[in-house]
């Protein structure tokens, strides 16, 4: 599945977080390395489609997608030179899609800060840097290989030192490997192999007190200036209040708690939406008698791949789909009806696979 890893400085309420949105057992206590193992959360993602779809095919039963958070404790300044639990932190963010970074921006005397001060880009800065360093060190690396082909005179290992040398400059400046500018295929030519941790897209989270809800404080104001300026996105969370809706079973008793704190939804929400965003994430369903479900896929996936989320078979031996459009369906009520109406395509290989498309796929045994 498509993994989100959860990184920010000790004592920023990560834990907290995690525990909310997976309802799992990583422990929150303050003080730092206490979270040492990576742990995975698995969350469902809520779309009210599915209820539609319910109604309509009545299966026996209804299967969301989802999306996995990992919580990865522990990176601390230092952490690229081996401080913490170093190394280790570095490799499981490796492992992760998308990099969701939490940042403190609540005051509270009671809970240690690392660095001693709330300073959300302080903070910020503090976790880019060591994840900069790291990528330093990995493109360095690639550097030497590279340069013994670029001397003796290979034209392509010479363009992709040129490109390496883009990115050593920025990683050296501060900059994270995401923000450098080189096309697709020069940057596929030079990176593709080595994985950098300050490519993968990032989401800040601004981690507020509950007074602060629903639209912030200053430190979260300082922090969405600091993500405008890398291009990236800031949600709004408290995640002390997060923890408490995922305590509550009862939806109502959930939304009049959200309605006292100005919220039309939970941060988990939120942060799902964000990552969906983020990964270029859409949904299609699956719409049998026996299951209703909703798989996730990446924007302009093609049909059979598409077909492989489901089973690699079935992208192998992919003979063609069946498309329904969800308004569609609504309508006519039927997929007998709504082939009548002519709105039942069947499509090929080449098929781009829509948001909300409800597919039915035909392979080979
Ligand atoms: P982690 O080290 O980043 O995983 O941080 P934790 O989730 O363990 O949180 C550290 C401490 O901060 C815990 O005592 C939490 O209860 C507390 N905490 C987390 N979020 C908030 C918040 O929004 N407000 C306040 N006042 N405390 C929080």
């Amino acid at each position: 599945g498509l993994q989100c890893g959860i990184v920010g400085l000790p004592n920023v309420g990560k834990s907290t977080l995690f525990n909310a949105i997976s309802s799992g057992k990583a422990e929150a206590a303050n003080y730092p390395f206490c979270t040492i193992e990576p742990n995975v959360g698995v969350v469902t993602v809520p779309d009210t489609r599915l209820d539609s779809l319910e109604a309509l095919v009545k299966p026996q039963r209804v299967v969301p997608t989802i999306i996995e958070f990992v919580d990865i404790a522990g990176l601390v300044k230092g952490a690229s030179q081996g401080a913490g639990l170093g190394n280790k932190f570095l490799a499981n963010i490796r492992e992760v899609d998308a990099i969701i970074h939490v940042v403190r921006c609540f005051e509270d005397d009671n809970i240690v800060h690392v660095e001693g001060r709330v300073d959300p880009v302080f903070d910020k800065e503090i976790i880019d840097a060591e994840l900069q360093l790291k990528d330093l060190d990995s493109v360095d690396k690639k550097i030497q290989k590279v340069e013994r082909n670029a001397k003796s005179g290979d034209a392509k290992a010479k363009a992709m030192l040129e490109t390496l040398k883009v990115y050593k400059s920025a990683l050296e400046q501060g900059k994270s490997a995401r923000a450098v500018q080189v096309s697709p295929e020069e940057k596929e030519e030079a990176i593709g192999d080595i994985d950098l941790l300050t490519a993968k897209p990032v989401l800040y989270v601004a981690n507020v007190d509950e007074a602060s809800l629903p639209s912030g404080n200053s430190y979260s104001e300082q922090l969405r200036e600091a993500a405008k300026a890398e291009g990236a996105e800031m949600v709004i969370i408290s995640a002390s209040i997060e923890s408490q809706i995922a305590e509550m079973t009862d939806p109502e008793e959930r939304e009049l708690f959200l309605s006292e704190y100005g919220l039309t939804e939970s941060g988990l929400s939120k942060l799902i939406k964000a990552s969906y965003a983020l990964l270029g994430l859409i949904t299609y369903f699956t719409a049998g008698v026996k299951e209703v479900r909703a798989w996730t896929i990446r924007q302009g996936w093609k049909a059979p791949a598409a077909a492989g989320v489901i089973h690699s078979d079935f992208e192998k031996k992919f003979i063609r789909a069946q498309v329904m459009k969800l308004p569609d369906f609504e309508q006519y009520k039927t997929e007998a009806a709504v082939r009548e109406a002519g709105k039942l395509s069947v499509e090929g290989k080449e098929y781009v696979v829509q948001d909300g498309d409800i597919m039915e796929f035909l392979h080979g045994a």
